[in-house]
């Protein structure tokens, strides 16, 4: 498959190349040149295919033939190897929960995939690759279990000190190996200027081979399809008619991956951006102007984005038609009070417990649904709520027990750099220390 850069559609890339650079010339996204449907036999006898199946029907032509198959059914494989429930909350509303894998969140998916992915393009490098990440929180453990001892390869996390949960602290801090976490005194904006500063370092780039490994790079964007189509087996065989789809939006590589899947053949009803008090595109679509903004501090932090780069990929899909967008896609933004009472109202009355950014996608769900009676849906559980624990207990008035599974992980030490918010520090450390 080809991709060509949003913002300058005369650079062309293979998918080989777009998962090494990430991003193109002036900070592009890259985009494939045709979006490939799905067979209407496969749609249609969905009920028959098997997550891994699923999984490599949702990858294979975006990947070509620059991964031979075998390989590539190993990679997907090893992309959905947990559970991927579609759990009833009540008659309209079920949560397809994203959060069994290793770290807890939806972001171990496309992350799993694009590590191997790398890794398999690398294998023949001599230069050692570092990826270079900045993390408010949930990005950084996905990303470090990921590449967790894949060969070839070094991770370098940034983190904001003091500002992530305790979970996802260890989830960053306690594997070691090829893994290093700087834990930085400043704010994960600072953390992100530092990594970008660092991409743009000569000095940097002539010793290192950086990528990154955030959700504009096509091998992290992609592979969420494949839980859209998951959940639309398991949905048809609880609901006759199509589902309307509500998806926790910060950065909308979530949503533009589901978008993606219709688009090639999945049935839906409609789609919902659910979006925190930064609400840049309930804005648009109400308006039809775009104006971002320094992003606002809320529960779902991970949602805390003033920005959304993955927009641009889903005016593409629609040929930037704002008419056909709005068809399709309804927004809404849900302040941290009512975040607040949706976790409350939940566990009171379904004993269901949702982690904020979860809770975000529910209530605005239910507001789609009082206005359009009859409908029904599901809402993608994008975290569990152990990783958001002081919200979450504030909200039920109870303490949530650590699962089973963490203790191990919380019981290991934590090791970390210490560095301020100064890129000369970041310098010193990736030209010295690694
Ligand atoms: C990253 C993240 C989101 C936002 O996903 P986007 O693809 O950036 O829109 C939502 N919820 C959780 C828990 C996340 O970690």
């Amino acid at each position: 498959m080809i991709y060509y850069n949003l913002k300058d559609h005369q650079e062309k890339i293979d998918f080989k190349n777009a998962t090494i650079k990430g991003q193109g010339n002036e900070k592009g996204l890259f985009f494939p040149e045709r979006i490939p449907h799905f067979e209407e036999e496969f749609i249609h006898n969905l009920h028959r295919y098997t997550h891994e199946e699923i999984a490599y029907r949702c990858m294979k032509d975006f990947v070509g033939d620059e991964i031979p198959s075998e390989i590539l059914q190993e990679i997907v494989a090893e992309t959905v190897n947990f559970d991927i429930p579609l759990v009833k909350i009540n008659n309209q509303i079920a949560v397809l929960e994203l959060f069994h894998g290793p770290t807890l969140a939806f972001k171990d998916i496309g992350a799993r995939f694009m590590s191997r992915c790398l890794s398999y393009f690398l294998k023949d490098q001599n230069k050692k690759v570092t990826v270079l990440v900045a993390t408010s929180g949930d990005t950084g453990g996905a990303v470090a279990h990921g590449f967790y001892k894949l060969p070839g390869i070094n991770v370098v996390i940034l983190y904001p000190k003091n500002r992530v949960s305790p979970v996802q602290e260890k989830q960053l801090t306690a594997l070691g190996e090829n893994i290093s976490a700087l834990e930085v005194d400043g704010s994960f904006d600072d953390c992100q200027n530092m990594v970008k500063l660092a991409f743009a370092d000569a000095e940097i780039n002539a010793k290192l081979l950086l990528t990154s490994a955030n959700s504009i790079n096509v091998a992290r964007w992609l592979p969420q399809q494949i839980y859209y189509l998951i959940a639309y087996q398991q949905w048809i065989q609880q609901q006759n008619e199509n589902p309307v789809i509500s998806v926790p939006s910060g950065n909308f590589g979530n949503i533009c991956a589901g978008l993606l899947a219709h688009f090639r053949g999945m049935p839906a009803d409609h789609f919902i951006a659910a979006c925190n008090d930064n609400h840049v595109i309930p804005d648009y679509l109400e308006t039809q102007k775009f104006q971002p903004h320094t992003a606002v501090p809320t529960l779902s932090n991970a949602m805390d984005v003033g920005n959304p780069s993955n927009f641009v990929r889903i005016m593409e899909l629609f040929g930037n038609q704002f008419d056909a967008l709005k068809n399709t896609v309804s927004a809404y933004s849900v302040n941290d009070q009512e975040t607040m009472n949706t976790i409350t109202r939940v566990y009171q009355k379904y004993n269901y417990l949702l982690d904020p950014h979860t809770a975000v996608a529910f209530a605005s769900l239910e507001k789609y649904l009082k206005e359009n009676p009859g409908k029904k849906g599901f809402i993608l559980g994008t975290a569990h709520p152990v990783k958001f624990p002081d919200a979450v207990e504030k909200a039920i008035h109870t303490s949530i027990e650590i699962p089973g599974s963490l203790n191990g992980l919380m019981k290991k030490e934590k090791k970390t750099v210490e560095i301020n918010s100064d890129f000369e520090e970041l310098k010193r450390f990736l030209l010295h220390k690694i």
